[in-house]
């Protein structure tokens, strides 16, 4: 089959063929409809060679959908043409977090070797995909597989840090979203679905900041070093009550520490290496700070009960197979608006 491997540190991914894989006890065989393009991808292919958590070639790709092609010896409760999500954040399955449904704060996956597809296990971005536990599926139940892959990761991971957040996202309070690119324009959406904050789009891109109007946020600002004095006159002085920084970079964090209000929720999801110094007189009295990864497989399912409201949806860009190392360059470039999604 034709799968898009990073195989080389520093260099663009390509399209390889490499053979079929055939599922094993436990395991599900997915014939994949549709990949996710994400921007850790581009980060985990800048990493040098002495920090590489992974074995090369990698087959990326962490969202992924698809149909169940063939059953391993065991599995039950799924049966061949069954379409469905992938939970991307693999667990053990028996851990206190993992009993949770929490399995992306697995204890024991790291001391087990056990990675998400396309973070070190074989990833979506091919033809079929092993898929190590039935329990990974979620049932797309008559959502569209290309709008709906991007919610594996750019819907559940953005879900998470607002449902954290919601105790303070009462009526009157203001939500800010820094980075409205795949992750950031479905936030906007969630939080308009599951709030009734008022939603202030921070990005650099007018591009972007045009499609974060388009999907319901309220005000946008251009991310520069006023943007933070913009919010806080837009707020009446008093900031936001919570944000959510979807690039992490040095300004950004340093933007969301200074907009955020007095018991303020801070969720930083980009991973662009900022780091924010938490202190008396450092922020805003009792404010808090958090760096969330992904989210459980519970909130995945409500991820996509959400969607079939039609209160979220995706902006898709497609390609081949072929064309994945294209959809790359582009992201990288800030040039897709919404989520690129591969169709191998
Ligand atoms: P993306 O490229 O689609 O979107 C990033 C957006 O940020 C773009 O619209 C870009 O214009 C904007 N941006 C860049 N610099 C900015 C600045 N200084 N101020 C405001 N906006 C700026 O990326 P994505 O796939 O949505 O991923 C977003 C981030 O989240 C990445 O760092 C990714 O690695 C990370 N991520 C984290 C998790 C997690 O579990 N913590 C999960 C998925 C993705
Ligand atoms: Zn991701
Ligand atoms: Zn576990």
């Amino acid at each position: 089959m034709k799968a898009l491997q990073y195989r080389t540190i520093g260099a663009a991914p390509e399209v390889v063929t490499v053979p079929d894989p055939e599922p094993g006890p436990g395991q599900v065989l997915l014939k994949v409809s549709a990949a996710g393009v994400c921007h850790s991808d581009i980060a985990v292919m800048s990493w040098p060679a002495e920090s590489f958590p992974y074995a090369l070639p990698l087959t990326l790709g962490h969202e992924g959908a698809g149909t169940v092609a063939a059953l391993g010896d065991g599995v039950s409760g799924l049966k061949e043409g069954d379409p469905v999500a992938v939970y991307g954040p693999w667990g053990c399955g028996l851990c206190a977090k993992c009993a949770e449904g929490k399995e992306n704060y697995c204890l024991r996956a790291d001391e087990l070797g056990i990675r998400p597809p396309g973070l070190g296990a074989p990833g979506a971005m091919a033809e079929y995909l092993i898929v190590d536990d039935a329990r990974h599926l979620v049932p797309l139940d008559g959502l569209d597989p290309v709008a709906a892959v991007p919610l594996t990761d750019a819907g559940l991971t953005p879900y998470h840090a607002i449902k954290r957040a919601l105790p303070k996202l009462l009526p009157g309070s203001t939500a800010v979203v820094i980075g409205t690119g795949g992750l950031g324009h479905v936030a906007i959406q969630l939080l308009r679905a599951m709030t009734a904050a008022r939603v202030i789009a921070l990005d650099v891109n007018e591009d972007k900041l045009a499609l974060a109007r388009s999907v319901g946020a309220h005000e946008s600002v251009l991310s520069d070093a006023g943007a933070a004095a913009k919010v806080r006159e837009l707020t009446g002085g008093i900031g936001a009550q919570a944000v959510f920084d979807f690039v992490g970079a040095e300004p950004t964090v340093r933007t969301a520490g200074a907009l955020a209000a007095v018991e303020g929720e801070i969720s930083i999801v980009g991973i662009g290496g900022g780091a924010l110094p938490v202190g008396f007189g450092a922020l805003p009295f009792e404010v808090s700070v958090h760096a969330p990864y992904w989210g459980s497989r519970g909130e995945l399912i409500e991820v996509l009960d959400l969607a079939r409201t039609g209160a979220v949806s995706v902006h898709t860009e497609t390609y081949s197979l072929d064309e994945a190392p294209l959809a790359y360059e582009r992201l990288h470039a800030g040039k897709v608006n919404g989520r690129a999604v591969i169709l191998p």
